[in-house]
């Protein structure tokens, strides 16, 4: 395996406090020295100057679509999109078809990944058989085959008493609970955030309420069971509140956000496009101010994307026939560069923290550093010169992007996993 030197980047590691210029040495898949004017001969140099280089991203919700609706998206896909955007391990959600509830599925994805995906791949197991909220899965064996923690993406667990027997299994399993918080009685088949915008636009409501009671009730049950319960796609101010609250408590709850839910809110929404449409739904300006005064306090733990790719047929129709979800693993850096850190909302080592490190705790991978020792995995990012997002580019199947046309910086140069470069841009 040739052995590479990155040279004269901006190094920003959170976990090991660098944030300054050095040099990185990768050899036999390893990262074997990080340091100032590192005298060493390699068999290939990347001359880093003006850029970040950063640990490989890791983002803990993807939706890679296969088994089942390969023509969305696939594990090869995918995984080009994830690399294409800097980020080298993925935890992928299990509503594909057949459902990842039971170890056959995980072992398929896990060896799909290891023969045509670009980058890591961390199946996430279903919290009930077939993702019908009723039936607890083999929650064991999920965990023996490989799963980093359960979730019924895409749709909550209703039944409460379900939720609870589930957090005491995953507790004596050390896995982390990641639910996708909604009442979906509250929602009520609602399309949009419910206010103003919906009332202007006359679309169906999903009020906040929504979502926020939903965590409300995980955090009662996972204080009675001692789980660890991971807050998916926070979008409301209540969710940020209560999240604060119980962090004060000291109890084990983390939260993630999506890049559009600081960048984007309901008014946002024009002309019906459906690319502006996923579930949870673009909130009021109110709720974007919290995510960002959540995200610049701490109380937010980790970015994730949420990428949910899906076929132009199913998003150009009427916003209300619409698929939820938008793609989001090539936009995810340049969305954080450009939205959070430049404008001051937090610093450029912890943006790097809450898409390395900090998704990797809550998961339980030994991912998102540049120790010394470690697997090879690499991002480094042009944070000098703006560029147009264009989803014609995208490596994924989805083209179902808000941001398209947008003027960002953050786009990744070269990304490298396990010690092979696996994405280069095309300048
Ligand atoms: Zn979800
Ligand atoms: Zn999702």
């Amino acid at each position: 395996m040739k052995s590479i030197l990155i040279q004269s980047g901006h190094v920003v590691d959170p976990a090991n406090q660098l944030d300054g210029e050095a040099d990185v040495l990768v050899q036999e898949g390893k990262i074997t020295k990080v340091g100032k004017g590192l005298k060493v001969k390699a068999d290939q140099t990347i001359n880093a100057k003006d850029k970040i280089v950063t640990p490989g991203l890791v983002d803990i919700h993807v939706h890679l679509r296969e088994p089942g609706f390969e023509y969305k998206e696939t594990i090869a896909t995918g995984t080009l999109a994830a690399v294409a955007g800097g980020v080298t391990s993925v935890a992928c959600m299990p509503n594909t078809n057949p459902p990842i509830d039971d170890q056959a599925i995980v072992y398929f994805i896990k060896s799909k990944a290891e023969k045509e995906g670009h980058c890591h791949v961390f199946p996430i197991g279903c919290i009930s058989k077939r993702r019908e909220g009723t039936e607890m899965a083999e929650l064991g064996e999920l965990k023996r085959a490989g799963a980093v923690g359960l979730s019924d993406d895409g749709a909550p667990i209703m039944n409460a008493e379900l939720m609870r027997r589930v957090m005491e299994y995953a507790k004596m399993l050390d896995l982390v609970v990641i639910d996708h918080c909604e009442d979906s009685n509250l929602s009520n088949n609602g399309v949009m955030n419910e206010g103003v915008a919906s009332t202007l636009l006359g679309l169906r409501g999903i009020p906040a309420a929504s979502e926020t009671v939903m965590v409300a009730r995980n955090i009662v049950l996972a204080e009675m069971t001692g789980a660890r319960f991971h807050v998916a796609h926070l979008s409301t101010a209540g969710s940020v509140e209560l999240v604060r609250q119980v962090k004060k408590k000291g109890l084990k709850i983390t939260a993630e956000t999506a890049p559009h839910y600081w960048a984007l809110s309901d008014k946002s929404i024009k002309n019906y496009n459906s690319n502006f449409k996923m579930n949870p739904p673009l909130r009021s300006d109110e709720d974007v101010a919290a995510i960002r005064k959540g995200i610049k306090e701490g109380v937010i733990d980790c970015i994730a994307t949420d990428h949910a790719p899906h076929a132009s047929t199913e998003k150009q129709c009427e916003f209300d026939e619409a698929a939820f979800g938008i793609v989001g693993l090539e936009t995810l850096f340049p969305l954080t560069y450009s939205h959070l850190v430049e404008p001051g909302i937090i610093s450029l080592s912890r943006a790097i923290e809450m898409l390395t490190v900090a998704p990797s705790k809550i998961v339980g991978i030994d991912k998102g550093t540049l120790s010394e020792g470690v697997v090879a995995d690499v991002a480094i990012f042009d944070i000098q010169n703006e560029q147009k997002v264009d989803v014609s580019k995208f490596k994924s199947r989805g083209k179902n992007s808000p941001f398209n046309g947008w003027n960002l910086k953050g786009f990744a140069a070269t990304t490298i996993v396990g010690g092979e470069i696996k994405y280069q841009r095309e300048d």
